[in-house]
Parts: structure tokens; C-alpha cells; sequence
């Protein structure tokens, strides 16, 4: 069937933003195709307010209904038509309907067959004149409309490395910023978390990091409802950089999923002072942890000292934490100011005291071939000397291992407070559990037993 569509965009500032016109047009177009409507003709008036019928466009449709020329007209929605409820009902009833006009609106039900429906249609001549009423899909269509051509869907919650000129309706750059996303995106890549990148391009957050870091804003995009459009804006990103970020930070994440429980500070080290047994942490509904004594879970009696009647209190982690780190970071500082002389090793002296005794035999030896028995007795000497030193190398070759193992917790008690703070908390839990044996917690108060060093 054969039909007319006719359009309306009241103000000069919608129609050339294309705001309403290209929703109206679009929706029409597949309201007709759905429903088998060829369009024969385009009414349109552009600039018109529809609160009286002084339009050109809706003068010459409503000259070619009374003309027989038009059997359906199709419209956006009854507003378009008409903003008055006296006109409206004129147009539909008066134009349309004495000429065996069809009318159809996309978004409105319109029908006069019979007196119910002629009624719910009036009643939609009334809520055409009442813009609120009517605002909110149109505002919706033309913001589509409006995205959908590159523009930005308007001021307020402006992405970061943006601001919106309202004049052209697009987002530009702020230079600043876009510098500082583009060093963000790359330390990403080269493996930084984005807890670090904050700290290093000074973000206000995690949040604005990641935000900056994964929106497709900065690559030229418009993301609006689940779609994402191609902008008018500038990009900030190298579009194969981010989309190699975005992979990254997808493989990144999986890998933290497969280790779901990554560890608190003092995961592992924490031991219950009241009944020898170890301490672990627990989340707590509010997301912050407590740390308690394993003997208060039955399911975890198996362990050594697990004491049933055990009564040492839950404490919250964060203030254990807190008591440890600053009693780690208070005996690293002191350890900085001491600087031990460098030391030949134990070993060492051994093994040239052996050089020695060997040189020495050698001599006697030659002595004793040249016939001087007096030095029998000497060789005998420092032949099991000699046999007793390469016992005690070989017993401190086994112990120089250890030494070297105290020296690196003494190496990284030292650099402890150099390196605190730009540490994450796995890489704190690892160099914690080389210095510190136990952390011994009684009712809130801490004992931490160092490693021997
Ligand atoms: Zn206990």
C-alpha cells in the first residue's frame, strides 16, 4: 500500500543538528517497511512549531488528502501533526478520516474504529499538547540520532581526558591529560598495574586509571547503551596500542582469577599466643579482614597445637598489619644507619690456614728425606692437623650456605624501608616471609620473631 509521511522539527537549532529529522525519518521508514507502506511522497516542515497549523508542508498534505491524492499518512507521533488537541482532532478527524485517510502513528496508536478507540485517540491529541509528556522519547531518539552522527551525548560526566564543546557537540582533548593517558597506556603494556600507574601519572584512582585505560572514548569512540559508535572526536590512543592493552588486561585477569586467594601481608606468618596454633584471615561482610586463631574452626583441628578451648580475641588485619609494618620499618631504618665492615668469611680463613699447614708438611717432608728423623714427630703433628681443618671446611662449607641465606634477610630487612611503599602486597608478603619467622598475636597485641640474621 502507498502512503505519505509527514515530519515536523519545530526549532532552526534540532533540524540542523539533524536532532529530530533523521530519528523521525528513520523510524518511519522502518515502520513502513514493516508494515509493507510505500513511501510516495515526504511532507516536512523544518522550523515549525506545531501549536497551530500555519505549515507549509502540513497546508499542502492537508490540500492533497481533501484531493483524494493521499489514502495514509504516516507520522513519528501524533505531535508531529499537531500540538494542539483542537487542531490534532481536526487534522485526524476533519482531513483525514472525512477522506477515507488512513493516519499511523510509529509511536502512537492511533485508530478511530471504534468509540473506545476514538477515545484513547483523543486522549492522545490531549498528551500531544502536553510537550513534558512527550519529551522523553524524542529527547531519547534525537540523543541516538545525535551519537549515531559522532556527536557526544552532551555536557556532564565528561570522560577524563576530555571536555565538551557545547558549541560544535563534540568532545576535544585536553592535551595534559592526554599525555598522561598516553604514559599510562604504556606502562600497561610494558606490565604495570594499574595501582602502580596511578601512582606514577598521579590519577585520583584505581578507578579513574582503569577508566582512562580501558575507555574506548579515547579511541574515538562513543559508547552509548550497550553500543558503541564512531565519534567526531580526536583520539587519544593509537587504536592497535589499546586494543593490545585491552587483550593484555584480559589475559591479566584470568591469570588472577586462576589464583583467586592472593595473599594478605601476613598470610602464613600470623601464630595464635595463646595456643601455638596458626592464624589466618577471614573476610568480613564489610570487605575488611580479621585475622583469628585456627583453633576456633573445627574443620581445622589437623594442625599442630590446634586447642579447642583457645580464647585469644579475632582482631581486625588492618591494625595488625599496621603494628607490624611500622615494627618492620622502625628496625630497618636502624639497621640502615649501621653499616657492617665487609668480613673474609670464616671459610675462607679456613681454607687459607690449610695452605698454610700444606706448605709446611711439603718442607718437613723434605726435611725427613734428607735424614733428619727429629721432625717425624712433627709431621705426625700436622698431618692430623691438617686432616682436622679439612674436617672443619667441609662442616662450614654446609654453613656457608645458611650465611648466605642470612645475609640476603639481613640484605632485605635493610632495603626494607627504601622499597615499602612502592611495593604491592604480594611482593610485601614475599619479603616479609624472609625476614620474619613468626607473628605472634595475643588479644590485639603483636610479637614479631625475626629470622635469624
Ligand atoms: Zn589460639
Amino acid at each position: 500500500m502507498k502512503c505519505v509521511a509527514y515530519m515536523r522539527v519545530s526549532t532552526e537549532k534540532q533540524a540542523e543538528e539533524g536532532n529530530g529529522l533523521e530519528s523521525q525519518k528513520r523510524d518511519i521508514e522502518n515502520y513502513c517497511r514493516k508494515n509493507e507502506l510505500i513511501i510516495a511522497d515526504w511532507y516536512v516542515d523544518e522550523g515549525y512549531t506545531g501549536s497551530n497549523m500555519n505549515r507549509p508542508e502540513l497546508q499542502r498534505l492537508i490540500t492533497d488528502c481533501s484531493r483524494k491524492k493521499v489514502n495514509c499518512v504516516v507520522a513519528f507521533k501524533l505531535d508531529r501533526i499537531s500540538r494542539s488537541m483542537v487542531d490534532g482532532i481536526y487534522i485526524i478527524e476533519k482531513v483525514f478520516q472525512s477522506n477515507n485517510v488512513a493516519f499511523k502513528c510509529v509511536h502512537d496508536s492511533i485508530s478511530y474504529d471504534s468509540p473506545m478507540e476514538q477515545a484513547y485517540t483523543q486522549m492522545m491529541a490531549v498528551f500531544a499538547q502536553l510537550d513534558k509528556n512527550t519529551m522523553m522519547l524524542r529527547m531519547r531518539g534525537g540523543m541516538l540520532e545525535r551519537i549515531k552522527q559522532g556527536y557526544w551525548w552532551g555536557g556532564g560526566n565528561t570522560p577524563y581526558c576530555y571536555r565538551y564543546d557545547k558549541e560544535q557537540g563534540i568532545l576535544i582533548p585536553i592535551q595534559e591529560r592526554a599525555e598522561q593517558a598516553r604514559k599510562a597506556l604504556e606502562l600497561f603494556i610494558s606490565g604495570y598495574s594499574d595501582a602502580k600507574i596511578k601512582e606514577i601519572c598521579g590519577f585520583k584512582s584505581e578507578l579513574v586509571t582503569r577508566k582512562v585505560l580501558t575507555g574506548v572514548v579515547n579511541i574515538g569512540m562513543i559508547p552509548y547503551k550497550g553500543n558503541i559508535y564512531q565519534g567526531k572526536h580526536k583520539p587519544i590512543f593509537d587504536k592497535d596500542r589499546f586494543e593490545l592493552a585491552q587483550e593484555l588486561r584480559k589475559s591479566r585477569c584470568s591469570a588472577k582469577i586462576s589464583c583467586f586467594t592472593e595473599p594478605n601481608l601476613l598470610t602464613g606468618l600470623c601464630y595464635c599466643g595463646v595456643c601455638g596454633c596458626k592464624m589466618r584471615y577471614q573476610k568480613w561482610s564489610n570487605g575488611n579482614h580479621k585475622i583469628y586463631c585456627c583453633s576456633r574452626n573445627k574443620g581445622l583441628k589437623y594442625l599442630p597445637n590446634y586447642n579447642p578451648n583457645c580464647n585469644n580475641s579475632l582482631e581486625w588485619a588492618d591494625d595488625i598489619e599496621k603494628q607490624v609494618t611500622d615494627e618492620i620499618l622502625k628496625i630497618s631504618l636502624n639497621l640502615s644507619s649501621y653499616k657492617p665492615k665487609a668480613k673474609e668469611t670464616k671459610l675462607e680463613i679456613m681454607q687459607s690456614q690449610l695452605e698454610r699447614e700444606q706448605t709446611k708438611l711439603k718442607r718437613l717432608y723434605s726435611l725427613y728425606a734428607d735424614g733428619n728423623d727429629t721432625v717425624l714427630e712433627m709431621i705426625k703433628d700436622l698431618e692430623s692437623q691438617i686432616s682436622k681443618t679439612k674436617e672443619d671446611i667441609s662442616v662450614e662449607s654446609k654453613n656457608a650456605i645458611n650465611t648466605q641465606k642470612k645475609e640476603f634477610t639481613y640484605q632485605n630487612i635493610k632495603k626494607l624501608a627504601d622499597v615499602w611503599d612502592n611495593i604491592d602486597k604480594k611482593q610485601k608478603n614475599f619479603i616479609l616471609k624472609t625476614i620474619i619467622d613468626k607473628v605472634i598475636i595475643v588479644n590485639g597485641n603483636v610479637e614479631i620473631q625475626l629470622k635469624n640474621f
